[in-house]
């Protein structure tokens, strides 16, 4: 493949943009190379500056779960942008987007539009603060809640692909009050709660963590984190701005039946456009300005054409057999893997949730942040650009989570499992 363009566009992006780029992991730094930049997307396709096509299970990181540049996406759009692109007073398509957020997903009781996931969660945990009076949050090793002091602890995403779980510039005396915890212990949970359960003011979890390759919750395990909670005075977050409306209509929540305090939303509600969500029961949510004294504002919050773009999504997530379909292909692309890299004589692991999944260059079964991190990131990395070299683009982190759109068909699987016999031959 020829990336001449690419290569003079990254040269130029490097003069201006740290590492040249506008998001860490989007510089292949992990498994090395440049990367390629987009110049259009289509349905399951990405299409790069010189003209190479990719099957892209990137998803723009999550919003695009209905394919690229979807035709009903883009002729709401349209349609709203001829009107105008910010009013700075309130629209209709706000009530429409937190009615059709409240309705699919209940726990929502009243909430609040952002405009990226990292503004849902701190915004979220400021109400867990401020309606709780404590100070200390819980969250979970190797789960990323966007780049704000308090989750820079432990982190997964990009903070873990670059190795700088813990950044500089987050004041120790605010990383102090985030104490975290190993995913999928009951037992270290229920001693820290034990120990300091009345000053923490809530727990944030990625119910399934996509920021650290794709974990599982054990069962019962979320339950017991609501119990705690429940016991404790701690309010329950669940950071849904991956898995929400992926791993299920109604999200992480719906699929393991729990029902947290505050949630956080973001990517498939935007539609590929900047938007993020927080809310959740309606006595803490009441708190937040102006009918509350807790603070949090946005100029471009709400904004109409973003509206317009996640409610078209919204849409067509909803139609039956959705995320079914998602699930099918899901299963059909991971055991597929699975059993190439065993003739390959590969050591090869998945995991799955619907929409979304986790490739593992070591045995299974993966349930903790250790097993996770115990793939092998070199291997991975010779995987990532043997796929890549044969048209198929997957997330350039063996931390990332991949993601299945509704515009992967039975082709698409088909080219890419073909694509990973080379690909896995290659690393074997
Ligand atoms: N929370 C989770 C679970 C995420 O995966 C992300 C981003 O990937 C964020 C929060 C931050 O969202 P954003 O990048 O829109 O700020």
């Amino acid at each position: 493949m020829i990336h001449d363009r690419s290569h003079a566009l990254f040269a130029r992006a490097a003069e201006l943009l740290p590492g040249g780029v506008n998001s860490p992991v989007r510089a292949f730094k992990s498994v090395g190379g440049e990367p390629f930049f987009a110049a259009r997307a289509l349905g399951p396709h990405l299409f790069d500056v010189d003209g190479n096509r990719y099957i892209d299970y990137v998803g723009s990181w999550g919003p695009m779960i209905a394919g690229h540049a979807h035709p009903q996406v883009l002729d709401a759009v349209a349609r709203t942008m001829r009107d105008g692109l910010s009013f700075g007073v309130p629209n209709a398509l706000e009530v429409e987007m937190a009615e059709a957020i409240s309705r699919i997903v209940p726990s929502m009781e009243m909430l609040r539009m952002v405009n990226s996931g990292t503004e849902a969660t701190l915004s979220a945990i400021r109400v867990a603060r401020g309606a709780t009076g404590r100070s200390r949050i819980v969250k979970f090793e190797g789960c990323y809640h966007g780049h704000g002091d308090s989750f820079l602890v432990k982190a997964g995403s990009g903070a873990l692909t670059f190795g700088l779980p813990n950044s500089p510039g987050v004041p120790k005396a605010l990383a102090d009050l985030t104490l975290t915890l190993p995913y999928n212990d009951f037992d270290a949970a229920t001693a820290l709660f034990d120990e300091v359960g009345e000053e923490i003011a809530g727990l944030i979890i990625e119910p399934i963590v996509g920021n650290a390759n794709c974990i599982l919750p054990r069962e019962g395990y979320l339950q017991h984190l609501r119990d705690l909670c429940t016991r404790h005075g701690a309010l329950l977050i669940f950071d849904e701005v991956m898995t929400g409306f992926r791993v299920a209509l109604g999200g992480a929540q719906q699929r393991y039946g729990i029902t947290p305090d505050l949630s956080t939303f973001g990517k498939i509600i935007g539609g590929g456009m900047p938007v993020g969500a927080y809310g959740g029961r309606r006595d803490l949510m009441r708190q937040v300005a102006p009918s509350g004294p807790i603070y949090q504002a946005g100029t471009l919050s709400g904004n109409p054409v973003a509206m317009a773009a996640g409610l078209a999504t919204l849409e067509l997530i909803q139609a039956p057999g959705f995320h079914a379909a998602l699930e099918a292909g899901t299963n059909a692309l991971c055991d597929g893997l699975e059993a190439i890299a065993r003739e390959a004589g590969v050591a090869f692991h998945t995991t799955r949730a619907p929409a979304m999944f986790g490739l593992y260059f070591r045995e299974g079964p993966v349930e903790t942040f250790e097993d996770s991190a115990a793939s092998d990131p070199k291997r991975f990395g010779r995987f990532f650009h043997a796929m890549l070299d044969r048209g198929v683009y997957l997330a350039p982190s063996a931390f990332e989570a991949g993601f299945m759109s509704s515009a992967h068909g039975e082709a698409e699987i088909a080219q890419t499992l073909e694509a990973a016999r080379g690909a896995f031959a290659e690393v074997a």
